[in-house]
């Protein structure tokens, strides 16, 4: 008979299916997943649309609990304060570092702000994907995940700015690329899941084929054996193990926890680890006369790319509280004048001084040794922030604002951390190969935001779907 906690456990449970780990323990997966954020549930989702119910093996593992079946927005209590205060509680600092990770199943996508620009092509000409690929793969991972220029339509805020950035020098500004379902429901088929998180993806494998799913399951070890990979050894909250049998591993547990897998496993390579990159981030605001514009101001999404001789990249966003989303429960007070803010990242270079390294002396509860990321600018890097300091400023004057202030920065942009695992050709400089698999052990591949090569000026969660789900093309080819 249940008892009143029992049972409410599995009511807990019961809104994804899970597989316990004794029962992962007896499989031999064809693919098993480390992590289910961004670059885990591209993967997934692309596996199960291809390969439908033909009988392969898929098993994830997840070393965060069900935290929140949505994404953060789709809570009809979003408010940008409550977002921020619940953010700071459930994430992690990394190592006493700015950077931030989200354990939980969804990884990051659960508060990801949903901007999804391409990488410039100015930028991706040196990655080891062909362009033409490569812009395939983006418009996938565009329709993976719904990314849409329309958001901001019918929103005077944002075309009324649009319109002065335009005939005042900068014509590449665009309306900012967001991952919103914008899709009414209709016939009965809800669109009520509008802001893009995993969980979406995992629901879509769902319904195409079976999958086992293990959550508070932390993969600890990578077993190889005679240069190919057999598995993956993975604990329980109550610290057993459970040796998890695979013919291939995919690794999406993030830039600071797959080099730290792969390191603390004795897994050889020079990169590993090195060429950790992300942006730099500057903040402005700016203050415009609210008589200027109508009544109802719809959302304010702006983005002005990065371009050769410009390596930083604007975001524009607008009321209510600086963000270019809001629940329509919101009520807006009226204001006197609209404050804007600006958000600019600039490219920082990928040095193999920037690292994330073993603390041999310290180890976790799961006894893996803990991390310790070094990061600084170089000359390069200050350069940039000063370039964008003073080019946000033009964007402001060109956007007619009656005053601009800095509010933030120059810090590092905490969560757009990349280059851990670079892919590349030469193994002394990158991870994986050009496919995402690692360097000297066949069956283990990286697909998350530690392969992109460099940082470039976008941000990189679209960048980490359109590769993710190239890597999981190549795995089908590979084990037909
Ligand atoms: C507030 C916020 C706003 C953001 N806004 C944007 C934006 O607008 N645009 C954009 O492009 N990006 C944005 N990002 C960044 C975006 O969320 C990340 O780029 C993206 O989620 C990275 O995907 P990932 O798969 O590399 O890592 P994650 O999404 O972090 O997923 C990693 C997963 O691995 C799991 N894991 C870790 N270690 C283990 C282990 N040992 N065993 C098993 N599982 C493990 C984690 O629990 C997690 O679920 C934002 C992030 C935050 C937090």
């Amino acid at each position: 008979m249940y008892r009143q906690s029992d049972r409410a456990a599995n009511l807990y449970n019961e809104w994804i299916p899970l597989t316990p780990l004794e029962d992962m323990e007896r499989t031999e997966y064809d693919v098993l997943i480390v992590g289910s954020g961004a670059g885990g549930g591209a993967v997934l989702s692309q596996l199960c649309k291809q390969w439908g119910a033909n009988g392969k093996k898929i098993g994830v593992v997840e070393k965060g609990g069900l935290l929140l079946p949505t994404h953060f927005y789709n809570i009809p209590t979003y408010t940008l304060p409550r977002f921020r205060s619940y953010f700071d509680k459930v994430s992690t600092p990394v190592n006493q570092t700015l950077f931030r990770e989200l354990f939980a199943l969804g990884g990051r996508t659960l508060a990801w702000q949903l901007v999804a620009p391409r990488m410039p092509p100015s930028e991706t000409v040196s990655w080891p994907v062909p362009a033409r690929e490569l812009s395939f793969y983006y418009a996938a991972a565009e329709r993976a995940i719904r990314v849409t220029p329309y958001y901001q339509e019918g929103s005077y805020y944002t075309s009324i700015l649009l319109d002065r950035l335009h005939s005042r020098g900068f014509p590449h500004a665009v309306p900012m690329p967001i991952a919103v379902d914008r899709e009414p429901t209709k016939y009965g088929q809800l669109h009520s899941n509008a802001a893009f998180s995993s969980i979406i993806q995992f629901a879509e494998a769902l319904n195409r084929r079976p999958y086992d799913l293990a959550v508070n399951a932390r993969a600890v070890e990578i077993i190889t054996d005679r240069k190919r990979v057999t598995g993956v050894r993975v604990m329980s909250p109550d610290k057993k193990s459970y040796i998890l049998k695979a013919k291939t591993v995919v690794l999406s547990a993030s830039t600071f926890e797959n080099p730290r897998l792969l390191m603390a496993s004795g897994i050889p390579g020079r990169a590993i680890g090195h060429y950790l990159t992300t942006h730099s981030l500057l903040g402005l605001t700016g203050y415009f006369d609210r008589r200027q514009f109508p009544e109802v101001l719809g959302a304010l999404g702006i983005l002005i790319p990065g371009q050769a001789g410009h390596p930083y990249q604007v975001m524009i966003g607008g009321p209510p509280e600086e963000y270019n989303a809001y629940q329509q429960y919101l009520v807006k007070p009226l204001q006197n004048q609209l404050r804007v803010v600006a958000g600019a990242f600039g490219e920082v270079e990928s040095r193999f001084d920037n690292r994330v390294v073993l603390d041999m002396a310290k180890r976790d509860e799961y006894g893996v040794p803990d991390i310790q990321v070094h990061f600084s600018y170089s000359e390069k890097d200050q350069a940039v922030i000063r370039q964008m300091r003073a080019g946000v400023r033009q964007l402001f004057t060109a956007m007619q604002a009656t005053s601009v202030e800095q509010v933030e920065g120059p810090v590092i942009e905490a969560i757009h951390d990349m280059g851990t695992c670079r892919m590349g050709y030469d193994p002394s400089t990158s991870v994986t190969d050009p496919y995402g698999q690692v360097h000297g052990v066949s069956g283990l591949f990286v697909a998350d935001n530690s392969v992109i090569p460099t940082s470039g000026t976008a941000n990189p969660t679209l960048t980490t779907v359109a590769l993710a789900i190239r890597t999981a093309d190549y795995i089908i080819q590979r084990l037909r």
